[in-house]
């Protein structure tokens, strides 16, 4: 797994520079021109080398139902979603690896799956995930989606006292499920690390999430949460705890340095000091918070604040895809319409740190990847500088992030093993993949949700609708 990159350009505090990166026992262990060749020779002329972009959040079963979901805000998009999730194992599998296939070929090295777990197979749906993400090699951060509350107890109530059915599997057995996953996956040196991750305060309990606390401080998992997505959720909240989400999260204690939380569209001055007090970590979906309507998370006063921002593209049936350079650059480029000061815009280098560091920080991993630093694990993304798509020669990283790079990944290596080669994913057959996408589906446009025809008024009502 040795190898050294010949003549690559790498960017440098205020420009880019040509030079040799040598990568020994899957750690980057020299940075220099004219190095010697260890290992491998890799040609990197006309190329450009960063650190591997983390997809920090993402929900990979929901592939099978992208572009399928209408126009729906939050809550109805879930029951809808909910009343066809029925899924197998085997269509666990092959999303996961498509969704690793697309995180790769638009720069990501790590993927953070907030997976939905099958009733009754829960360990089979991790057990699924985790074959995947093994076999293809990318770094997986699973976080199976736990909640302990019914679907409609996601949505405010308002006037009215409302009962909902109890959820189908309780407390401690979540978290024993849980607890059992860590033990027979949480392999972080192999690559695979088990997250704790209850979907949200819209559909958990305080004991879940006190649960879920006692379990990464006992294994040293990290946490992962969706916060504050829409309006209704911070409705929810001032009915459920009378303050807000993030005043409660950080009661409970859930807040901290390996704590990171997709979204945070609705968040009031207070909440953002509390973040960036407990070195939270954002997660911006901006893509998905269009889609479903959630609205614009201020991003630029987290960053103003020191909040650490990263980026996910959420499921691919709220994006409706799974481009980490797309959600990069939207999640960028949003934001100069919320703050007149241009001089608090995120720029392309800015962006990519972000995606890179800031992915790192909210791991728990900012030691071990998200730069190009000699020590750090190889996990490296090479650029084709002369792809169409970044032509003509300009601002290589002004260009893959305002651009639209398309068959712009050249290679790319986790922990110093080359699992992308000529733009080309070589440890599965991608071509089998495809054929196993197609057959397992089929053209769809008549479906109709119960489950929204059954709680749409009451939302429409409660929203003021
Ligand atoms: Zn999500």
């Amino acid at each position: 797994m040795n190898f050294t990159i010949k003549n690559v350009l790498i960017s440098t505090d205020d420009g880019y520079t040509t030079t040799d990166v040598q990568v020994v026992d899957g750690k980057i262990a020299a940075i220099a021109p004219h190095l010697d060749i260890v290992g491998t020779a890799v040609n990197g002329e006309h190329k450009l080398l960063l650190p591997g972009f983390v997809n920090a959040h993402t929900h990979s079963s929901e592939k099978w139902q992208r572009g399928i979901i209408p126009p729906l805000p939050l809550e109805l998009w879930l029951a809808h979603l909910y009343d066809f999730a029925p899924l197998d194992t085997e269509k666990v599998y092959l999303s996961a690896l498509g969704t690793a296939v697309e995180t790769l070929l638009s720069g990501g090295t790590s993927v953070v799956d907030h997976l939905v777990l099958i009733p009754g197979e829960e360990l089979e749906t991790i057990t699924a995930a985790v074959r995947a993400y093994r076999e293809i090699g990318i770094r997986a951060f699973i976080a199976p989606l736990i909640q302990d509350e019914s679907l409609t107890a996601g949505i405010p109530s308002g006037e009215n006292e409302r009962n909902h059915e109890p959820y189908f599997r309780s407390t401690a057995e979540t978290l024993a499920l849980i607890e059992e996953a860590v033990r027979q996956f949480h392999r972080p040196d192999a690559g695979v690390s088990i997250l704790v991750a209850p979907t949200g305060i819209q559909l958990c309990s305080d004991a879940l999430f006190t649960g879920c606390i006692e379990l990464s401080d006992r294994y040293n998992l990290c946490r992962h949460s969706h916060l504050l997505e829409t309006k209704a959720q911070e409705k929810l909240a001032q009915e459920k705890y009378g303050c807000s989400a993030v005043e409660h999260l950080k009661r409970l204690g859930y807040l901290g340095d390996r704590t990171s939380l997709a979204h945070c569209v609705w968040l009031n001055e207070l909440d953002i000091e509390i973040l960036a007090e407990t070195q939270s970590t954002v997660v911006h979906n901006p893509l998905s918070n269009l889609r479903l309507g959630s609205g614009i998370a201020p991003i630029l006063k987290y960053r103003q604040a020191q909040v650490n921002v990263t980026f996910g593209c959420d499921g691919a049936s709220s994006n409706d895809s799974q481009d980490l350079l797309e959600a990069i650059k939207i999640g960028s480029i949003l934001h100069n319409t919320t703050e007149r000061d241009y001089q608090y815009w995120i720029t392309p280098r800015q962006a990519t740190e972000m995606a890179a560091l800031g992915g790192a920080k909210g791991l728990n991993m900012a030691d071990k990847i998200g730069s190009l630093t000699i020590g750090k694990q190889a996990d490296l993304v090479l650029y084709d500088l002369t792809s169409l798509s970044l032509l003509p020669r300009t601002d290589p990283i002004g260009l893959l992030v305002l651009g639209r790079p398309t068959n712009a990944v050249d290679s790319v290596w986790v922990n110093g093993k080359q699992i992308v080669a000529n733009g080309q994913v070589t440890t599965i057959n991608v071509d089998e993949l495809r054929q196993e996408l197609f057959q397992r589906s089929q053209w769809n446009t008549q479906r109709q949700s119960p489950t929204v025809a059954e709680i749409e008024a009451h939302y429409r009502a409660v929203m003021g609708l």
